[in-house]
């Protein structure tokens, strides 16, 4: 009765995306599981979303978070006051990034981290125009919006941002596009919402390159493959380009709400004058995701798990074969099998949930199914994932 009335008090009073919501209940996560109220067990093989690299409630991760909510919580962050954790977390955080990716600007999402490099973008440079690419999905705010690569999205926001264009992505022939009025091109190292789309490998280097030479800026959006998602700790490393901006989030706090823009310190000094406060939030930085920030990029370096996840990639490739999947598509742990329509993508997706495996499919390519498991998963429960999906897919497809 309880988890009924609950459901309708979801329907009711929780504002609702889709008109068919999973609506699973869930009591506890831990490691790569769920735990509905039933007591049902669910592999998470998205990371509610390239979140839970590390696994869901890490321990190192529950403990800092404890022990900075017992120390403060919130006090004024925007710029006066010096907090240990918002410290700790960038110094450490910055040590980890080539030498001109020095400054730290944390916010409390993904699409703020984009509208913050934005407008950084327009000051560093003076000038107004941003380049984004088809399939791109950079948050959902209308600054971000502005840049999403997909019209069906946008369309019916509009108004949106002046002065953006739009290219392929991975096209080498559009980077002609950034020019001497670009202030920046907003780009991920491997399209995640596009069903995983990984470009050459020298792609980056080429956009980075027009860059130099316009003058143009390059943001670089690693909030989905970021914190050792693609086997690096940054998929930027699997290349020789450095980014002017780097946007992260998702997996940056371990499951708390944490985003931030990175660039230089000169860059960065554009945005505390004329105005000062160029850009300000309430709680970005917070005290207590900073400390869970910390703890969760301490236990990717302390155990470096992102260096098994090439190794697990393989394991899913290996093991996803059947008539039905039309290609695979992946880099490290981000992979998207592909199927001939949505309909049927989900209704495996669905069958997957109910045996037990929470899958999903791709905002621009939902007829392709997101594997984006925490890094932790093993080879038995890969396997284990595997079967379930190689059995949903067997049941759908011969129906
Ligand atoms: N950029 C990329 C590549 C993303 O995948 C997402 C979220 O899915 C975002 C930006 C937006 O992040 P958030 O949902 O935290 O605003």
């Amino acid at each position: 009765m309880l988890s009924l009335s609950l459901r309708q008090l979801f329907l009711s009073h929780v504002s609702q995306t889709s008109d068919a919501p999973l609506m699973l209940e869930i009591e506890k996560a831990s490691g790569i599981y769920l735990f509905d109220v039933h007591g049902k067990q669910y592999i998470d093989l998205i990371s509610g979303i390239s979140v839970s690299n590390i696994g869901h409630c890490h321990p190192k991760v529950v403990e800092a978070v404890k022990l900075q909510a017992e120390k403060f919580m919130h006090l004024m962050v925007y710029g006066e006051y010096i907090h240990y954790p918002q410290v700790a977390f960038a110094t450490l955080l910055t040590q980890q990034l080539p030498e001109k990716l020095n400054s730290v600007y944390f916010v409390n999402s993904g699409a703020e981290a984009t509208e913050g490099a934005m407008k950084l973008a327009k000051r560093v440079t003076g000038r107004t125009e941003i380049i984004y690419c088809k399939n791109s999905y950079h948050g959902s705010t209308q600054g971000a919006l502005s840049v999403m690569g997909d019209e069906y999205f946008k369309n019916a926001f509009r108004p949106l941002l002046p002065d953006t264009r739009m290219i392929r992505y991975g096209v080498e022939e559009d980077l002609k596009y950034i020019s001497t009025k670009t202030a920046a091109i907003i780009i991920e190292p491997i399209q995640a919402e596009s069903g995983v789309t990984v470009p050459d490998i020298n792609y980056l280097n080429k956009v980075r390159a027009q860059c130099n030479i316009t003058g143009a800026l390059m943001i670089l959006d690693e909030i989905q493959t970021g914190f050792g998602r693609t086997g690096k700790l940054f998929a930027f490393q699997h290349t020789n380009t450095i980014p002017d901006i780097l946007l992260l989030a998702k997996g940056m706090g371990g499951g708390m709400p944490i985003g931030a823009f990175i660039s230089s310190r000169e860059n960065m000094n554009q945005l505390t004058n004329n105005p000062v406060l160029g850009h300000i939030t309430t709680f970005g930085g917070h005290p207590v995701t900073c400390a869970a920030g910390k703890a969760t990029l301490e236990v990717l370096l302390e155990t470096k798990m992102y260096e098994q996840v090439e190794k697990k990639e393989k394991i899913f490739l290996e093991k996803l074969q059947h008539r039905a999947i039309k290609a695979v598509r992946s880099k490290g742990l981000l992979m998207a099998i592909e199927f001939n329509s949505f309909e049927t993508n989900k209704k495996i997706i669905d069958l997957c949930i109910a045996n037990g495996v929470i899958t999903d499919w791709f905002l621009f390519a939902p007829h392709c199914m997101r594997i984006a498991p925490p890094f932790i998963i093993t080879e038995a429960e890969i396997n284990k994932a595997c079967d379930v999906i190689l059995q949903a897919i067997s049941n759908i497809c011969s129906e």
